[in-house]
């Protein structure tokens, strides 16, 4: 391997592994590196991959046999909770059933070792086939620059020579940092934990619980007393025969409330509504992440030097705004959208900054960057205490009454929707709220 490379990819999560698809497409030579065991090792997500990028990297993924994912999602719901009740928005669909997905459950060390199998036959059937490799158990420790120009990556004693390199590392961003790119110390302050556990069902008990057909699936998302106060939201997701259910939680708050993510976790399957979901459940895998917050003011502003660029959730590619979690596929395309910015580098023969910087000018025009810039005010808006605590209350206290039938004179909606506000706000609350509601989505 003493041949210099068209490209080194560090880190094969979603972003590292969506470039290399790409290089391998577009005949570029490559060495992508990870440090796991095997890609996906170490990588945690709720996880639904959204979108149909996939689609790019792997066409007509859905007629392949064992294709990495789960089940396609049909059945959405967003809840919010108080201590005893939950509150939902439940859309189903069946024009949700046929591929392309909108979206797709991902169990990360199955579905990243799947597409890390599909990357090697791709370079097989490259003109490098001998000369492109994805080299798993090998640590990036530092990235190599030359007069300003980043030449290549160091890995213990050994050093391998590229005219790029892609930081596809993650949200625990070393290299990006060592580069000099996350030029903004970005203190824990702003970043979630992430916490997830891994529930076994018989798939008999699943489908019928769940009333999944086939490969159907659903995401659920909380909001409200399911982080016992503490800022951040909940998720439950179908995979075949497991649920993924999780939290994600802002670490400045835990610390100052003084709580754990494994008791809140504890707390949210004791709810009410939770519970009834995941009775009789064997916990077979436990595992914690950071994750950021989608909060823009930590981004990077470059994203690129002399022969680098950085993708994906090293380059805080994320965003959370109570809808979804979309992080897997930013990452995706924003692997996509660098390789082929190295592509066409190569072409002109030119790896210098200007052309490292056709990236982030692509990744702005793109979907990830308008929507993250469109929807900072719902980030913010999601993280509101009110959101956390008075919302969820009072349409938790609402619905009782409005669900409740007690043989008695019933008041009109509007009259208990106006006590549960008395009780738990105020209408100049609700007005503060509706307008960053309307200005944020
Ligand atoms: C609890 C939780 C739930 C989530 N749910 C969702 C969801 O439902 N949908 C969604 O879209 N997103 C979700 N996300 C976010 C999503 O997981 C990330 O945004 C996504 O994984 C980012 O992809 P990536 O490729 O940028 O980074 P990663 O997937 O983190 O991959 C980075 C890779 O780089 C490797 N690496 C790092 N440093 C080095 C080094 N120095 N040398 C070699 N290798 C290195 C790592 O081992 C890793 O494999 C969730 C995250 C968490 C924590």
């Amino acid at each position: 391997m003493d041949e210099k490379f068209d490209c080194i990819i560090v880190g094969a999560g979603v972003a590292g592994l969506a470039a290399a698809m790409t290089l391998a497409k577009n005949n570029m030579k490559f060495l992508l590196i990870e440090k796991g065991e095997f890609p996906g090792s170490k990588n945690v997500s709720g996880g639904v991959l959204w979108g149909n990028d996939l689609n790019k990297l792997v066409p007509n993924y859905w007629e392949e046999d064992d294709s990495g994912w789960d089940r396609f999602i049909n059945h959405r719901r967003l809840t919010f909770m108080d201590e005893q009740s939950s509150f939902s928005v439940d859309f189903k669909s069946s024009h949700f059933n046929e591929p392309p997905y909108t979206g797709v459950v991902v169990l990360r060390s199955k579905f990243d070792k799947w597409l890390a199998g599909k990357v090697e036959e791709a370079i097989a059937e490259s003109d490098f086939a001998m000369d492109s490799f994805v080299a798993p158990n090998i640590l990036v420790e530092e990235v190599l620059e030359e007069d300003g120009k980043v030449v290549g990556i160091r890995t213990g004693e050994d050093k391998f020579y590229a005219d790029s390199v892609i930081l596809a590392e993650g949200v625990n961003n070393l290299l990006t940092r060592q580069v000099g790119l996350q030029d903004k110390y970005v203190p824990a302050d702003h970043m979630l934990t992430g916490v997830k556990e891994i529930i076994r069902f018989d798939q008999d008990v699943l489908e019928n619980r769940f009333q999944l057909n086939g490969k159907s699936g659903m995401s659920n998302e909380f909001v409200g007393h399911a982080t016992n106060g503490v800022e951040g939201g909940g998720f439950l997701y179908t995979n075949k025969d497991t649920v993924s259910i999780g939290l994600v939680l802002g670490l400045k708050d835990l610390r100052e409330k003084e709580q754990t993510p494994y008791d809140i976790l504890n707390h949210f399957k004791k709810h009410p509504a939770v519970a009834d979901m995941i009775r009789g459940g064997e916990v077979v895998e436990y595992s914690a992440h950071v994750v950021s917050s989608g909060d823009k003011r930590v981004m990077p502003e470059k994203l690129y030097k002399a022969g680098l660029m950085v993708c994906g959730e090293a380059a805080n590619l994320l965003m959370n705004a109570g809808k979804a979690i979309q992080g897997m596929d930013y990452a995706m395309r924003s692997g996509i959208l660098a390789a082929e910015a190295i592509t066409k580098a190569k072409e002109k023969g030119d790896f210098g900054e200007s052309a490292m910087k056709a990236y982030q000018d692509t990744l702005e025009d793109s979907y990830v960057m308008k929507d993250i810039n469109n929807f900072q005010d719902a980030v913010h808006l999601l993280h509101d205490p009110f959101m956390i605590d008075k919302m969820p209350n009072l349409l938790c206290d609402f619905g009782r009454n409005f669900f409740s039938i007690k043989n008695e004179p019933t008041k009109k909606a509007r009259n208990m929707f106006s006590d549960s506000v008395k009780k738990h706000a105020s209408y100049w609350d609700l007005v503060k709220i509706g307008a960053k509601g309307a200005k944020a989505l």
